[in-house]
This record gives C-alpha cells, sequence and structure tokens, in this order.
C-alpha cells in the first residue's frame, strides 16, 4: 500500500484522538481535534456508532501504525517478528517500533515529528557511530551513537527542537548529549518507557485471528 499524502490531521480525526502527528502544532489550540473531536466526512457529526469487538481492534491497530507512520504491510512484518521471538508479543512489537531509527530521531528531539525525523534520515543527514544511514526503519541496538552530520550541528531548528525534547524529558533507554544533538542508546525500551497511547494487545489479538 502506498504510503498516506493527504491531511494528517484527519488521521488522528478519524481515531478521534491525538496521534502527535505535526510536531508543536499537535500542543496548540491549533489541533484539529481540539476544534472538530469528531470523524471527518458528511456522517462525522452525527451519532457515534457502537463497534464490534472487531472494529475497536481494528481501530487500535490503524491508531498504533498510523502513529509511527509505517506501511500496513511494514506493520504486520513487525508483528510477525515479535510473535515469533519469545516474550509479551504487544510489548515485543511496540519496542521494534521504537528501535526504528526515524522513531529514535524523533525521540531525541533533533525533529519534532516522525514524519519530520524520517525525511531527515533519508536525505542522509544522521549518522549512526559515525557513518551516514539514511534508512529510516533501521533498528537501532544498545551501545549505539546517533547524530546529525556536522553541516547540522549548530542548525537553529534542531538546536531549538532538542531543547524542546530536554524540556519534556527524553526517554529513559536513550541519553542526549549535554552539548550537542547526539543521542545514545542505552538499553532497549521496557513497556514502562514508551508513553505511545495504545492497546498493544488490542492489535496483537486483531493479527492473532
Ligand atoms: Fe493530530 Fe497534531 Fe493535527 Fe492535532 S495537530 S489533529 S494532534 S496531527
Amino acid at each position: 500500500m502506498a504510503r498516506y499524502t493527504g491531511p494528517v490531521c484527519r488521521l488522528c480525526r478519524r481515531e478521534t484522538t491525538k496521534l502527535f502527528l505535526k510536531g508543536e502544532r499537535c500542543l496548540t489550540n491549533k489541533c484539529a481535534i481540539e476544534r472538530r473531536n469528531y470523524p471527518p466526512g458528511q456522517h462525522g457529526p452525527g451519532k457515534v456508532r457502537k463497534l464490534s469487538q472487531y472494529g475497536i481492534q481494528l481501530r487500535e491497530k490503524q491508531k498504533m501504525r498510523r502513529i509511527y507512520g509505517v506501511s500496513e504491510k511494514q506493520f504486520r512484518g513487525y508483528f510477525t517478528k515479535a510473535d515469533r521471538a519469545q516474550g509479551v508479543t504487544g510489548e515485543l512489537f511496540l519496542r521494534l517500533l521504537e528501535r526504528r531509527l526515524d522513531n529514535v530521531v524523533h525521540r531525541l528531539g533533533f525533529a519534532p515529528s516522525r514524519s519530520a525525523a524520517r525525511q531527515l534520515v533519508a536525505h542522509g543527514n544522521i549518522f549512526v557511530d559515525g557513518k551516514k544511514l539514511d534508512i529510516p526503519s533501521f533498528l537501532v541496538k544498545p551501545g549505539m551513537v546517533v547524530s546529525v552530520t556536522e553541516r547540522h550541528v549548530n542548525n537553529v531548528e534542531i538546536v531549538q527542537n532538542v531543547e524542546r525534547a530536554r524540556m519534556r524529558a527524553i526517554p529513559g533507554w536513550l541519553e542526549l548529549a549535554a552539548d550537542k544533538p547526539e543521542g545514545k542508546i542505552v538499553s532497549l525500551p521496557s513497556r514502562a518507557e514508551i508513553d505511545t497511547q495504545v492497546t498493544e494487545q488490542l492489535v496483537v489479538e486483531f493479527y492473532s485471528k
């Protein structure tokens, strides 16, 4: 399935919750959910429909997939990988998504949203262990160091983004350098360190049918 290129706020409205796809704007009253918290389309503002159990699971799956901005095929691939591994499938599934390079770049604050982070990576502006890496789906491992290329070290936008992220607190499994946009993967993320507002168990149930 091709990547969605339409209005992203529409995705939040479809799920009637904030998915934080637009960076700083999501924290202001310009957010579409603050103004029109009902599904888009002709029947959006009407009566709230009661969802079946399948419908609930489907919506949770779509929500989680849209937060991380991955295609259905990739998303299912992460589930299959998590399902085959030993441990709690839902937690392993989320952990795989968190370890994506574009997510890490966003979590470290180099970019205000995952889509902006993906662009930063795809345009060759990110280093992993000192080497350029332009694959947004690359999975980081503990001990790796993620940084921006030299010409971006003093980029005003990136420096401001990092400062904002620092004020909001960086997740415990990542360590941000005090004086530059550079972060280290300290450990694999635990569920408690992932603040994504999803019930991953519903997604596991969706795929386990
Ligand atoms: Fe979603 Fe952000 Fe748009 Fe609000 S501003 S609807 S949280 S993408």
